[in-house]
């Protein structure tokens, strides 16, 4: 028996299974659909055209025919592995306007 099921090992998954087991009272189970991966294509910023290439990493997800492109379908990129999509992101992050947080807020 344990006490929380976390489903999904991506950023958010792990971040509240993380959070949950720091009580060493509490047990977690944190359950993935993949398999973990570590490698060059998953390690480096922005090799994206890499990583697209690991099809089991991957849902493999299609939007439907787009009528705007001629009814053409287009990838629709989600990891399924640990670490979820931020395995398979370009790394990118933008630091945060002190200034706009503030704002926020403000106005709440
Ligand atoms: C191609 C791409 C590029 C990106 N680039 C950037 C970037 O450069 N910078 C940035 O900040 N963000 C980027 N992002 C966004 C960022 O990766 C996501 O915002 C973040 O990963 C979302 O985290 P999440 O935990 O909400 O979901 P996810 O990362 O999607 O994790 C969900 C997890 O749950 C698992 N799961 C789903 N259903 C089940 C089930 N039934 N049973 C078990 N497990 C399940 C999945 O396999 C997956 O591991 C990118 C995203 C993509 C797709």
């Amino acid at each position: 028996m344990v006490d929380y099921i976390v489903v999904g090992a991506g950023p958010a998954g792990c971040v509240v299974a993380a959070r949950l087991s720091e009580d060493p009272g509490t047990t977690v189970l944190l359950v993935e659909a993949g398999g973990s991966e570590r490698g060059f294509s998953t390690s480096m910023p922005a090799a994206l055209p890499f990583v697209y290439q690991r099809k089991r990493i991957q849902w493999g997800y299609l939007a439907g025919p787009e009528p705007h492109l001629d009814g053409r379908t287009i990838d629709e990129k989600a990891g399924r592995v640990v670490g979820g999509s931020s395995t398979i992101n370009a790394m990118i992050y933008n630091r945060g306007n002190p200034m706009d947080y503030d704002g926020w807020a403000e106005t709440r």
